[in-house]
């Protein structure tokens, strides 16, 4: 059988369990930190709270939770290493970069035909990362990120969604989008990823949850791909009472197969920090889902095997690697 990699090594898919597939443990950025550190960034104490987060989580039922937090956010694999060596939760690590619009100015003089010529360095990356390990450590990625908005399709936006297909089709990893739902463009995420060889039903579409456009959300499902409905919380976004309706009308429809449940939030991110999350989204946490989110869906109509299939079949699904063309 096919493994899935997590911070302390593979695991039978069948060991995953109920788990959460787009999530974030650090949400940081080095150069900031260096130079601005935050007032509320304090690692030793974001370690302690991500660990007891984890074990609440795991008392609530959830096995694994993918950290999809790529270049672009500051992923640091050590310290997330730090909080997955204390937890009963599986951690998964994940490639990619996020940008919307530019890269850094390395990956202008480096790639093929570039200044610098040679390889293009961001396939380089995402298959190293997958195969051997992330920056030095033996912790693989179990999944790759992309990302479009305003900006659309920058000519830099589609180098990434390259690299990705290709470093797909080199390890069977799968995919997930960060979309702007408001603008259908998951759509073109498929267009192009399609374009470029890769099978649709290895994509997550992510943050399709902000959108209540049901024939939006059919048709990316109806293309094979798995909508994350992945931002329960973000209620500055869409209120949950509103998310939980989209989720239960597509129920109805027969979508349970292709639709993946998550939060989108954060042990901690400088982008939006503890105190604002305290007082503008407090229900902004991986524990939102299981204790408030869940029966909510249930006391709309789902029921125990539509909940099982969301958190368990299709994350599972996903996560197991397709074996090599
Ligand atoms: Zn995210």
């Amino acid at each position: 059988m096919v493994q899935v990699q997590t911070f302390l090594g593979p695991r039978e898919p069948d060991e995953l369990g109920t788990t959460l597939i787009h999530e974030h443990v650090f949400v940081g950025h080095q150069e900031l930190d260096l130079n601005f550190p935050h007032v509320e960034w304090d690692a030793q104490q974001a370690l302690e709270s991500a660990v007891s987060g984890f074990e609440r989580l795991h008392s609530l039922g959830v096995r694994t939770v993918v950290d999809l937090t790529v270049l672009g956010l500051g992923r640091d694999v050590r310290a997330v290493q730090a909080v997955a060596d204390r937890v009963p939760v599986n951690l998964v690590a994940s490639t990619g970069y996020y940008t919307s619009n530019v890269l850094p100015a390395y990956f202008h003089t480096h790639g093929p035909g570039r200044l610098v010529d040679g390889p293009d360095p961001l396939v380089e990356m995402f298959v190293a990362d997958i195969e051997k390990g992330i920056a030095g450590t033996p912790v693989r990625a179990g999944m790759l990120k992309v990302v479009t908005d305003r900006e659309g399709l920058t000519e830099d936006v589609t180098r990434v969604f390259t690299a990705a297909a290709v470093a797909h089709q080199q390890t069977g990893v799968p995919i997930t989008t960060h979309s702007s739902p408001a603008l259908r463009n998951g759509l073109d995420q498929q267009d192009l990823l399609a374009k470029q060889g890769v099978d649709l039903e290895r994509v997550v579409i992510g943050h399709s949850g902000d959108s209540e456009d049901i024939d939006y959300l059919r048709t990316l499902m109806d293309n094979g791909s798995t909508i994350g409905m992945d931002r329960f919380g973000m209620e500055h976004v869409l209120p949950d009472e509103r998310r939980v309706d989209t989720v239960l009308a597509l129920l109805r429809l027969g979508y349970a197969d292709r639709m993946v449940l998550s939060h989108d939030a954060a042990c901690f991110s400088r982008v939006t920090p503890p105190s604002w999350r305290a007082r503008e989204a407090p229900n902004w946490h991986m524990e939102n889902l299981p204790r408030r989110v869940l029966p909510m869906l249930q006391r709309g109509g789902a029921s125990e095997s539509d909940i099982h299939q969301m958190m368990v079949v299709n994350p599972r699904r996903i996560l197991e690697p397709a074996t090599r063309s």
